[in-house]
């Protein structure tokens, strides 16, 4: 799920005449501070704030699932821009953002980097063996549980993939904040230094101690595998879900089988790095809306077999229906991930192919069931009737 292009630069531009009309954000300490930290260092013309158009390629460079927290936070500033109905995420977002003071707010839109840095520190550094990127305690065991249950389930090679959490709370550590600020962002160590400690400050007195959920509002799978990008070589494959996505799911009143659904997506992506599916005739939004469909499909496949978490279809597909509805807000470009409707009917072929193998209980080997989709996906895109 990454974002358009697009809609960051929208975001950009929202923020921009935010902060213009303002102008107490201009007098906040901590930001004058941080602006003359890396103004002094400007000359590199590396250490300017991090533009929303350069998150947006970040995220492709790492291809990854950018924050579900860019598209909300956008449409928070701006909600005309934007022809979609509200969403049940729409509302929480809100309410957080609602939650904010204005220190913390315009604190926020000056270092929208913030979104990411969680993500990057957890994808670079992160591990399944250091506390500091454990599970959170609730979901901990269900989580580790159906990570367990879909390695198992999918035939391909797993075992090297980790599981572990991100933290917004990372950004109490300046130490750790100004190596993503170095090695993500490009700051120099003295620009990197200064406005990691301005975040720290920051979340010393605000922002839930960084465990707001906003900074966190994703979960995604990341492979290196083929990758030249010198930055993620030696970084394992995994599957990082982050605090916030637990909060939103809570939320939206899917906080039970939504983060196994999610969960059953994200591995479908492993699937495909392991089978290599995602070679196709196709290119651009039609390339990503196959393989998004498809690992909907893999997905509800596994989370309604009966050897997979075997749970009830109709419940699935309702989790599911609202995920897609809160998805297809975020894109300009409806061909990108396939409309709710594509979606759901990825999702409702793969729950009827799960159903129908009940009997024998047999897991098809996931090349014949993407040789399957390939032949469905024709039939799911198809221009809805009337
Ligand atoms: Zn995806």
């Amino acid at each position: 799920m990454n974002l358009s292009t697009r809609w960051l630069a929208v975001l950009g531009a929202s923020a921009a005449l935010a902060l213009g009309a303002a102008p107490s954000a201009l007098a906040d300490t901590g930001t004058a501070a941080a602006s003359t930290s890396t103004g002094a260092a400007a000359t590199s013309g590396t250490d300017t704030t991090p533009s929303p158009a350069q998150a947006d390629s970040i995220a492709a460079r790492f291809g990854i699932e950018a924050s579900l927290a860019h598209g909300a936070l956008a449409r928070a500033i701006n909600p005309g821009d934007y022809q979609c109905a509200s969403t049940d995420l729409d509302a929480y977002v809100g309410s957080l953002i609602n939650g904010f003071s204005d220190t913390e707010w315009n604190f926020l839109i000056r270092h929208t980097e913030m979104l990411d840095i969680p993500t990057y520190d957890a994808l670079l550094h992160g591990s399944d063996t250091d506390p500091r990127y454990a599970l959170r305690p609730d979901y901990r065991q269900s989580l580790t549980q159906t990570f367990r249950d879909v390695k198992r389930f999918w035939d391909i090679n797993s075992s090297d993939i980790e599981l572990h959490a991100m933290h917004g709370s990372v950004m109490q550590d300046p130490e750790r904040v100004a190596r993503v600020y170095r090695e993500v962002y490009g700051l120099s160590p003295t620009a990197a230094a200064a406005r990691a400690q301005d975040v720290a400050n920051a979340v010393s007195t605000g922002f839930d101690g960084g465990d707001n959920p906003l900074f966190t509002l994703n979960a995604f799978a990341f492979t290196a595998q083929g990758d030249p990008d010198p930055l993620v070589q030696g970084v394992p494959d995994k599957l990082i879900f982050g605090d916030g996505i637990l909060d939103a799911l809570q939320a939206m009143g899917i906080g039970d089988v939504g983060p196994r659904a999610v969960m059953g997506h994200e591995f479908g992506h492993h699937v495909q790095y392991e089978d290599n599916l995602f070679d196709s005739p196709l290119t651009g939004a039609e390339a990503t809306r196959r393989t998004e469909l498809m690992a909907d499909a893999f997905g509800t496949y596994f989370a309604t077999h009966a050897r997979g978490l075997a749970l009830n279809t109709k419940r699935v597909l309702q989790v599911e229906k609202s995920f897609y509805e809160v998805g297809d807000c975020y894109y300009t470009d409806p061909g990108h991930h396939g409309t709710p409707n594509q979606r759901l009917r990825a999702s409702t072929w793969a729950a009827d192919v799960a159903n129908a193998a009940r009997p024998q209980g047999k897991i098809l080997p996931s090349l014949t069931f993407a040789d399957m989709f390939e032949k469905e996906l024709p039939a799911i895109v198809a221009p809805d009737a009337g």
